[in-house]
């Protein structure tokens, strides 16, 4: 019998109480391990046998955490990182990279846009962006050289939910994975690996987290791509895999379900170094074992802001799919049927003057006192931000038209506090303009 998502956000992964038998998993607060012997280095060297090496790589307070996430996502293995950033980054350098191509949606979060049009665009890697909505979009961007298609389950800052299936048969029709960023929905409220994701991916500074303290990130194979059904496209999984000579990864680790991890955790990770420290996976851990009570609360919270703000004058537009008329509401009832995630964005009736409008947004997050403004979500305490000036200010104005920011839109990430409070927050900041 298998465990429920409650059992296992407490009690996932290996028990590592280790010889104190303490009940909390340990901080192992080391960056190096004795071997054995020098056969026993060897051997983990070479991949013949798993076991602690370097706390760049792992860490066994590291190693509960990413069991953990990938018991609650559904998945064969995971591999935790330093950031949310981290996490993105190295699970498309996995799959693409110089002269190979990636499809990403036009809505993802501003830091992500960042890495793929500059970062990815320094190495070679070329990135087709493509409103998230549209199928025929997605599919006349694929290319031979392809290798991802890439969106968030739910949208940050404006809560758009994804049709994950039908961008996972697009993917799956052009041969290459879906990489999905569920930072905002959480394995809570949907597990995108059940409606054909094959990587997913999550900032868990964020809900994960949940109390605003740690940064960290982590990748999930969910295990159903067939990185060897074209052989020729994944010659890092596929191929002689150099740096230790006598195995191929999709061979030696395939049957098991950790060659992709395998590769990012000995290449990726080992090379380029963003490890998750034993304190943060510790503070991740803590914070998952409340993650279903949590996510419950702050969804709760956040629909009853959002019913509030749209009863407001000042207020144009809520983008809250849990609302009626919301153009994702469809998808919210298909894909989140737990509730609908806590961060969302509202835009304030415009005056028509762009100077107008920006000293009546700036009136308003200055305005407030419980919602605290801060370049995060997922935090137990709400928080505002506004996105044109803040966490998509490298975009352009189209950019940011295309993923349906204006310059009035301010982005919620709704707390824990008492909804009343958070609605009498906002109501005397809106009344005020
Ligand atoms: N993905 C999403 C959806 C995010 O909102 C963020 C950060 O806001 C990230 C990834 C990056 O995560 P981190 O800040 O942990 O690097």
């Amino acid at each position: 019998m298998s465990d429920g998502f409650g059992t296992i956000q407490v009690q996932g992964g290996t028990p590592h109480g280790g010889a104190q038998n303490t009940v909390a998993v340990p901080i192992y607060q080391t960056t190096a391990y004795e071997f054995d012997s020098l056969q026993d280095a060897a051997d983990i060297f070479a991949l013949r046998r798993t076991g602690n090496l370097y706390s760049r790589s792992s860490n066994p307070t590291q190693i509960v955490f990413e069991e953990r996430v990938a018991a609650l996502e559904g998945g064969v293995a995971a591999v935790a990182v330093a950031s949310g950033q981290a996490a993105v980054a190295i699970a498309l350098l996995a799959l693409a990279k110089g002269g190979e191509h990636i499809v990403a949606a036009r809505q993802l979060y501003g830091g992500t846009v960042d890495l793929l049009q500059d970062t990815f665009a320094d190495w070679g890697i070329a990135v087709t962006f493509v409103d998230q909505d549209d199928p025929d979009a997605w599919r006349d961007a694929v290319r031979p050289e392809t290798r991802a298609l890439f969106a968030e389950s739910v949208t940050n800052p404006t809560a758009r939910v994804l049709d994950v299936q039908q961008v996972a048969d697009i993917a799956h029709a052009a041969g290459v994975p879906l990489v999905i960023d569920n930072t905002v929905a959480t394995p809570v409220l949907q597990r995108p690996g059940a409606h054909g994701a094959d990587i997913v991916v999550h900032s868990a500074t964020k809900y994960i987290g949940g109390h605003g303290t740690s940064m960290g990130g982590v990748i999930v194979d969910i295990g159903s791509f067939d990185f060897g059904a074209e052989p020729q496209r994944w010659p890092q999984l596929t191929e002689p895999y150099r740096r230790i000579g006598d195995i191929t990864l999709w061979e030696r680790f395939g049957p098991t379900g950790t060659a992709l991890s395998t590769l990012i955790r000995t290449k990726y990770i080992h090379d380029l170094g963003p490890s998750l420290s034993p304190f943060n996976s510790f503070q991740l851990l803590q914070g998952l074992e409340t993650l279903d009570l949590r996510i419950a609360k702050h969804a709760a919270n956040a629909l009853v802001v959002a019913e509030a703000l749209a009863a407001h004058p000042a207020v144009a537009v809520v983008h809250h799919p849990g609302l009626a008329g919301n153009a994702w509401a469809e998808n919210a009832r298909r894909y989140l049927p737990r509730g609908v995630p806590a961060v969302f964005a509202f835009d304030l009736v415009s005056t028509g003057d762009a100077e107008a409008d920006r000293t009546r947004v700036h009136a308003v997050v200055d305005a407030l006192r419980v919602i605290k403004l801060v370049a995060n979500i997922g935090d137990a305490r709400s928080l505002v931000a506004h996105p044109a000036s803040m966490t998509h200010s490298h975009l352009t104005a189209l950019q940011c038209a295309e993923a349906g920011i204006t310059p009035t839109t301010i982005r919620l990430s709704i707390g824990l506090e008492d909804a009343g409070d958070l609605i009498a927050d906002l109501v005397q900041a809106l009344d005020a303009i």
